[in-house]
Formats: C-alpha cells, structure tokens, sequence
C-alpha cells in the first residue's frame, strides 16, 4: 500500500543551439551532425525531413556547418559566370 510511483527525474531540457531554420520548411528543426574525422556535416531537418551532406573545414562550429549548408541550398543553381 502506498508504493511510490517512481517520479519522473526533473530533468532540465538545455536548449542547446543545436537547432536551426530549415530553409524549406521554415521551421527551427535543423539538427547538425559535425563529423570532424571525415570532414563532412550533415543536416536533417526533422520536420520535413531535409538531409543534406557536405564537406567542412577542419574545426568548424554547428553554425558555421549551418552556413555552408544554407548556401548551398540556395546557390544550388550555380550563378552564371560572366
Ligand atoms: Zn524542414
């Protein structure tokens, strides 16, 4: 009689900067994954599920893996050299 139910820890949800404009949906659900031994990046974005791979220079933040990709996703057409 009396059993405790186990109480869910507080758990304090940091929000980490880890999320980021999706540029095709428009919503804060980019998640970058920064694979520094093999140089490359990668975003998903969980809500319309946008994945995109990419090279990055050594040493680089979330953020900036974050700019590289948003360039890329709209100079995917190369602009014309003139
Ligand atoms: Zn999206």
């Amino acid at each position: 009689m009396g059993r405790k139910r186990q109480k869910a820890p507080n758990i304090i949800k940091r929000r980490l900067p880890s999320q980021y404009l999706c540029p095709n949906c428009g919503k804060n659900t980019i998640s970058i994954v920064l694979k520094l031994d093999e140089g490359i990046g990668r975003i998903i974005c969980a809500s319309c599920s946008l994945k995109n791979q990419f090279p990055i220079p050594e040493h680089v933040q979330p953020v900036d893996a974050y700019c590289i990709f948003v360039d890329k996703y709209y100079g995917v057409e190369e602009p014309a050299i003139q």
